[in-house]
């Protein structure tokens, strides 16, 4: 009877400890449950690109490496396997510092045209492949000169071509313009006309590991993190970014800048 009393007691110290304390109770219960979630994704996105590059090093010990051209097709799907590992590695790393607010931001004028141009020659290539346009919507003849860290606007406006072109269709297009908004603010657009995203899935593309087609957006390699990461940068920056979609039609990605006093 006396240790009922006692863990009564106990337990009423308990409760009522935590009740006043609440909130502080509240969110470590919020932190481990973002902890367990954060790692469960993690792990998850790793088992995939790890379970390749494992799958072709084990053919090679099995034979394939005594056939040359066996031996290097199997290297260099392996190197890829490691190169996406890298890419994801590097969005866990950046998304960690976002998301606990351990990133500086280097703000500084420079010219949003220019940047484009930088990520354009980037992708070429990647865009080359299923014949897709990369343009501007009009021949801007003045340089545009914006407030940011230059590289992570840069990384936003990468991830966001990277998209167009993942999810875009075969000879598709995807175009991007700079517009004055009031209150000298500018508006950057990036418009394709791929795959797009329907209402339900819209709602939750910012959200870290979210992906609308599994299965299709692993083919696509990628780590879900893509948007996570772009949604941080501009918040960062106290600027706004949106997204508007249609199946089957395309997808409009946008955000604004603080225009520099050129
Ligand atoms: P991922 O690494 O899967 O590309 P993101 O965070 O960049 O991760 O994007 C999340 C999901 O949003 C993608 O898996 C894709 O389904 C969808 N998505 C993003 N951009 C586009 C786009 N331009 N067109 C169609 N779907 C898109």
């Amino acid at each position: 009877k006396t240790i009922t009393t006692d863990m009564r007691t106990l337990t009423d110290e308990i409760e009522k400890f935590a009740k006043d304390k609440k909130i502080e109770i509240d969110t470590l219960k919020i932190r481990e449950e973002y902890r367990k979630d954060f790692l469960g994704n993690v792990s998850h996105e790793l088992k995939t690109p790890l379970f390749t590059v494992q799958g072709y090093i084990l053919t090679l010990l099995d034979g394939a490496m005594d056939d040359k051209s066996l031996r290097k097709k199997y290297l260099q799907r392996a190197g890829k396997g490691v190169e996406r590992l890298i890419y994801i590695v590097k969005d866990l790393d950046l998304i960690t510092k976002l998301e606990v607010g351990d990133l500086n931001l280097e703000i500084e004028d420079f010219n949003i045209l220019e940047l484009f141009q930088n990520v354009f020659d980037l992708l070429e290539m990647k865009a080359a492949k299923k014949n897709i346009t990369l343009t501007f919507d009009m021949d801007y003849k003045n340089p545009i000169y914006v407030k940011g860290d230059k590289e992570k606007i840069q990384q936003v406006i990468t991830n966001l071509l990277v998209n167009s072109i993942k999810y875009g269709q075969q000879n598709g297009t995807t175009e991007v313009s700079v517009e004055n908004l009031i209150k000298n603010k500018v508006i950057i657009r990036v418009t394709d006309n791929g795959e797009g995203i329907s209402k339900q899935n819209l709602a939750r593309i910012f959200e870290r590991f979210y992906r609308v087609d599994k299965s299709g957006s692993r083919a696509e390699g990628g780590s879900g993190l893509g948007l996570a990461i772009v949604k941080h940068i501009i918040e960062a920056h106290n600027e706004k970014i949106y997204v508007e979609s249609v199946l089957d039609i395309g997808s409009e990605f946008s955000f604004t800048l603080e225009k520099a006093n050129k």
